[in-house]
């Protein structure tokens, strides 16, 4: 063999979240993993938002999963554990991001998932994929808190029914892997997380990851969880439930935050704060992530990065390393976009009238 051909054959691959990090999760037999090889997202540095925010701020670009949210990394535990059990169908309330990562990887578990959403309210990009891996769609006309409740019910009254939602705990054992990575990365968890905040299963994730990696001597410390959620939907920011949450960042459009105690412990332990941004802050802050450093994130996931900019404006920004997690692809949400923006007019297929067009535009 060349020596080219044996580093091919060599180069570590990245087998999914549960085969890099079994002794840290729930037991799970071989014969029942079910993995898409989710997880080893980039850890991206983001060079304009660090010089805004005056720290060192990182990208943790969660969008690149394999459904295109963080969702896969709970939801390979949640499954693979469900098949182990001899479950058949598989059940979630979802804005959209749980669906799709739920219909993906109970195809791959040999499962039937049903999806319970608000009717209407889903993206795009999410409900395309939910139809592409064939779950069966229950579009109810209700909110997501109702969905939940609805399918809560069904997994605790009917037989051989797994709930996937972040309230099954396999979901967050799996996500905390997240934290694991960052710390590999960087070598030393970060100072600060940001991170967009809905049903609070995620910050619960990640304060777990940061605390067991510290609790097991690999570091010293813990970040401080910095959450944010959406001004139209911050149950936990005004301290009670919102009876009917409105914003353009769906995938945190929730009222009654199942994971609230979870988050709420992250905050007090890790002496952060769940603060909230504005939907204009939130599409500002995802417009400077596409067109300053090239990432494209869903509207929810620049809620972390809007929220250091918001406390960078008031002087209350965090030093040294941060991490914000970008928790989902702006291709799931193509609307946002093309609400702001259109296809300009077609030009005649002539050198010159494009030459021109490039000298106005080029700056
Ligand atoms: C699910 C989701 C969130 C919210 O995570 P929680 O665990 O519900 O707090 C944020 N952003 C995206 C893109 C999501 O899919």
């Amino acid at each position: 063999m060349s020596q080219a051909e044996s580093s091919i054959a060599q180069a570590p691959q990245h087998r999914g979240v549960i085969n890099r990090y079994r002794g840290w999760l729930p037991g799970i037999p071989d014969h029942a993993v079910a993995t898409l090889g989710e997880g080893g997202t980039p850890l991206i540095e983001a060079p304009c938002v660090s010089e805004k925010v005056g720290a060192s701020v990182h990208l943790k670009f969660e969008g690149l999963n394999p459904t295109a949210s963080f969702k896969d990394r709970g939801m390979t535990v949640a499954l693979s554990r469900a098949a182990a059990r001899g479950e058949r169908l598989s059940i979630c309330a979802s804005t959209g991001n749980t669906a799709a990562s739920a219909a993906a990887y109970s195809a791959r578990a040999g499962m039937t998932c049903f999806v319970v959403v608000p009717v209407g309210k889903i993206a795009m990009g999410k409900a395309v994929q939910i139809l592409a891996h064939g779950a069966r769609v229950v579009q109810i006309e209700g909110n997501f808190d109702d969905a939940l409740r609805i399918s809560q019910r069904a997994a605790a009254e009917m037989d051989d029914v797994a709930l996937v939602n972040s309230v099954n705990p396999d979901r967050i054992e799996g996500q905390k892997t997240s934290a694991f990575e960052i710390s590999e990365s960087l070598g030393a968890p970060p100072e600060a997380l940001a991170l967009p905040v809905g049903n609070a299963g995620n910050i619960t994730a990640y304060w777990r990851g940061f605390s067991e990696w510290r609790d097991a001597g690999y570091s010293e410390h813990a970040p401080r969880m910095l959450g944010f959620q959406a001004a139209g939907s911050a149950p936990l920011v005004e301290g009670h439930d919102v009876q009917n949450p409105e914003t353009v960042a769906s995938a945190i459009r929730i009222g009654a935050p199942a994971s609230k105690e979870g988050a709420l412990a992250a905050m007090r332990e890790s002496g952060g704060l769940i603060e909230s941004v504005t939907d204009e802050e939130i599409l500002d802050a995802q417009l400077l992530l596409a067109r300053e450093e090239g990432v494209f994130c869903e509207p929810a996931s620049a809620a972390g990065v809007a929220g250091l900019l918001k406390l960078a404006g008031e002087g209350r920004a965090p030093t040294g390393t941060v991490v914000s997690v970008l928790t989902g692809h702006g291709l799931k949400d193509p609307d946002v976009i093309l609400a702001r923006n259109r296809l300009p007019d077609p030009l005649p297929a002539d050198f010159d009238t494009v030459a021109d067009y490039m000298r106005r535009e080029g700056g």
